[in-house]
C-alpha cells in the first residue's frame, strides 16, 4: 500500500526558523486565497515530525497518546492554533517595521514560561542537549516552537525577519542571504510568478506600441 503524505508532511519549510516555519502553515491568514496545512491533532504531530522537532517513533507515540485522549487533543490543536497566530502577528508586525501587540507578547511569554517549566538540558552522546521532562504530554510539540520564537524575537536575526513578497502570499521567513535581499519565500513559487507577471505586462506594452 502506498502511504499518501498529509499537507502536514510536504509544508515547504522555507523560513530558516522553526517558529516561522510554524506561523506558515496557514497560508493566507485573513486573506484569500487561504490554503490551512493543519487540520487537526495528528496533523500537528506530523507536521512537528517533518520540522525536526520529533523523530518518527515519537510521533508514533504521540499520535496514538493522541487517539487515547481525544479531547485533550482537539484542545491541544486550539492551542497550536492560537499559538501560530500569535506567532504570525508579531513576526509580520516585526517584519513590516511595527511593534507587536501588548497581549501577543503576553500570550508569547505565557507559552515561554510553560515551554521552560518542561525543560532540562540532557546529555546526549558527548553533547548536551534540550530535552523535555514530560515525552508524553501532547502539548510537547509547542515547548520548542515557543523558545524558538522566543530566540527569535530576542535575536539580532529578528531585522532579517520579512513577509514574502508576492501578491498573496504572506509567508514569513528570515533573510539569511548574502546581500539581504530575499524577497520571496522561495522563488520557485512566489519569485517565478512575479516574473511571469511582469513578462505579460512587458509582452502587452509591447503589443499596444
Ligand atoms: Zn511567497
Amino acid at each position: 500500500m502506498i502511504a499518501t503524505k498529509s499537507d502536514a508532511e510536504i509544508h515547504k519549510l522555507i523560513a530558516n526558523a522553526l517558529c516561522l516555519n510554524f506561523a506558515n502553515t496557514l497560508y493566507g491568514h485573513g486573506n484569500v486565497p487561504v490554503h490551512e496545512y493543519l487540520k487537526d491533532y495528528r496533523d500537528l504531530v506530523l507536521w512537528s515530525c517533518h520540522a525536526g522537532i520529533l523523530d518518527e517513533r515519537q510521533a508514533d507515540a504521540l499520535i496514538r497518546e493522541g487517539a487515547r485522549r481525544p479531547t485533550e487533543a482537539v484542545a491541544t490543536f486550539h492551542r497550536a492554533i492560537a499559538l501560530r497566530e500569535t506567532l504570525f502577528r508579531i513576526f509580520a508586525a516585526a517584519a513590516n517595521g511595527e511593534s507587536p501587540k501588548a497581549n501577543d507578547l503576553a500570550a508569547l511569554n505565557s507559552a515561554r514560561t510553560d515551554a521552560l517549566s518542561h525543560s532540562k538540558i540532557d546529555r546526549s552522546g558527548d553533547r548536551f542537549r534540550i530535552a523535555w521532562t514530560d515525552e508524553a504530554a501532547l502539548a510537547r510539540v509547542l515547548w520548542p516552537i515557543a523558545l524558538s520564537a522566543a530566540e527569535l524575537l530576542t535575536s539580532e536575526d529578528l531585522d532579517r525577519v520579512r513577509e514574502c513578497d508576492g501578491d498573496t502570499c504572506d509567508w514569513l521567513f528570515v533573510d539569511t542571504s548574502r546581500n539581504h535581499l530575499r524577497r520571496w519565500c522561495s522563488m520557485h513559487e512566489c519569485g517565478n510568478r512575479a516574473k511571469v507577471r511582469r513578462y505579460l505586462k512587458r509582452k502587452r506594452k509591447l503589443a499596444l506600441q
